[in-house]
């Protein structure tokens, strides 16, 4: 059976770009006989608020979708996510990555070779170095090394692939370079918590918007590395303000609460991106 969800944060209000994503992934479990989920993705509590995931159930609802309940958020999941984190440390697919923002900054600026490459270091600090670090208490990243994952999966880091819109894809982890997966204080990234979230609400497409195409390519990494299955994968189109440019969470005019108090009817709306009325 097909599962779909969509998987919003609540750091700001849902726009046009969002309703295209919750219609297209509702419509496709609804023609398909399906289910479809909401997620809420609120990990970074700094800037998740609840009046923004309380408006979140009131624009879905007013545009006709109707989800499962108990809805997941992710913030009551962090054990999870820390005990995905944890499998990767044990398999030393991960390392500590003490540098600053500022000092990655000026690698990515002198580097020969490109960005990727020179924000990559691929393994942990000399161990007398790392615990001098940690003792002075000093912030870091978890990084996933690709050169650890490589030797790790021997042949099959080759071979990953996933299903897209377009066909098969071959999936190239190496354009992400050494992700961040978690920090310090902080046990998981978007990345891991959506990836582990999928697998574990037994997702079994993905539809989301272009902007996150690149990211299936590490997450299907992700998948092979903890040993979880990959879903099929379809990106839409985005929708783009009347200046061209694709809609941030800042374009007031945009946001279906907005359009909500303006007498806009979910019809409008489908139409407004595109879709068929309901
Ligand atoms: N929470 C992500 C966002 O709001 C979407 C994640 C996903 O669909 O995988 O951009």
């Amino acid at each position: 059976m097909l599962v779909t969800r969509f998987a919003p944060s609540p750091t700001g209000h849902l726009h046009l770009g969002h309703a295209l994503s919750a219609l297209t992934a509702f419509d496709t479990a609804q023609a398909a006989g399906g289910r479809f989920l909401l997620r809420i993705e609120d990990i970074d509590q700094g800037r998740a608020r609840p009046e923004f995931e309380a408006a979140i159930y009131e624009d879905l609802a007013w545009l006709g979708l109707r989800w499962e309940e108990p809805v997941r958020r992710q913030s009551e999941h962090m054990a999870d996510y820390r005990a995905a984190l944890q499998s990767l440390i044990d398999r030393n697919l991960v390392y500590r990555d003490f540098r600053t923002r500022r000092e990655i900054a000026e690698a990515i600026a002198s580097a020969p070779h490109g960005p990727v490459e020179d924000v990559t270091r691929g393994e942990a600090l000399p161990p007398d170095e790392e615990a001098a670090r940690l003792m002075a208490g000093d912030a870091f990243a978890w990084r996933l090394s690709l050169k650890k994952a490589r030797a790790a999966l021997g042949p099959a880091y080759f071979s990953l692939v996933f299903e897209d819109e377009t066909g098969m894809v071959r999936a190239d982890p190496e354009r992400h370079g050494d992700a961040v997966l978690a920090r310090k204080e902080f046990p998981t990234s978007y990345h891991l918590a959506s990836v582990w979230d999928d697998a574990l609400q037994g997702v079994t497409q993905v539809i989301r918007g272009e902007d996150l195409r690149e990211a299936a390519h590490l997450h299907v990494l992700l998948q092979k590395l903890l040993d979880l299955p990959t879903p099929t994968y379809r990106h839409h189109r985005l929708v783009l303000g009347a200046d061209g440019q694709r809609l941030a969470k800042r374009d007031r005019a945009s946001t279906l609460k907005s359009l909500r108090e303006a007498g806009k009817t979910s019809d409008d709306v489908r139409l407004m991106i595109g879709l068929k009325a309901g």
